[in-house]
């Protein structure tokens, strides 16, 4: 298996999609390579992108605000994105990017083989359910993929537009938090309380 740091060397040379043409820096990832906790989010947007680092604008202040409330610091987790470059005028990834991209997510997630993976928002959460999920009602569920329980959650920039939905995020971080410190085993937890 490559190294985590091998895989970013090939993804920062990545012209397999038409968003090379326009991105400023690929974001790949960043955090702890043995992280418990891994978020994924869904494309990196301006300021990622002019800084190659996810999750830096007002939505990563957010996540960060977040993370503290519940105890968590961003250099125990891991953050990474469905697509690793900026999608022109921050527009909705397209299927065809997705399904181009994903496999350098596929390989991140399997050398940093978290307990727990978080995707925020609703084009992360399908990546992992073979069923159509609406984040309003999936955040703070829990079903397994591949052994790894999933627990999706509202992306942060949802919440800078409906701030009614921070209380949901937080509730949301606390469950992940409890179930880290659990000491359960994840996929027989995640396989039990399967919703999906
Ligand atoms: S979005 Fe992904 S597939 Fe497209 S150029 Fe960037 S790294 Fe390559």
């Amino acid at each position: 298996m490559r190294t985590l740091a091998e895989l970013e060397r090939i993804a920062s040379a990545c012209v397999l999609c038409p968003l090379a043409e326009t991105r400023s820096r690929v974001v790949f990832g960043t955090g702890n390579p043995k992280a418990e906790l891994m978020l994924v989010g869904e494309a990196p947007g301006r300021r990622e992108d002019a800084t190659g680092i996810p999750f830096v604008g007002q939505a990563g202040m957010l996540l960060d605000r977040t993370l503290e409330k519940v105890g968590l610091r961003r250099e125990e987790i891991y953050i990474a994105n469905v697509l690793k470059c900026r999608p022109p005028g921050n527009r909705d990834p397209l299927k065809e990017e997705i399904d181009i991209c994903r496999p350098f997510l596929d390989e991140q997630i399997a050398i940093i083989a978290p307990r727990v993976l978080a995707p925020m928002g609703n084009h992360a959460a399908n990546l992992f359910s073979s069923k159509r999920l609406s984040i309003t009602k999936a955040h703070g569920t829990m079903f397994s993929y591949k052994g790894i329980a999933v627990i999706p959650i509202y992306h942060p920039a949802a919440i800078l537009y409906n701030r009614t939905l921070e209380p949901a995020l937080v509730d949301d971080f606390q469950e992940i938090v409890r179930f880290l410190r659990s000491g359960a085993r994840a996929a027989r937890e995640a396989d039990q309380l399967s919703l999906f």
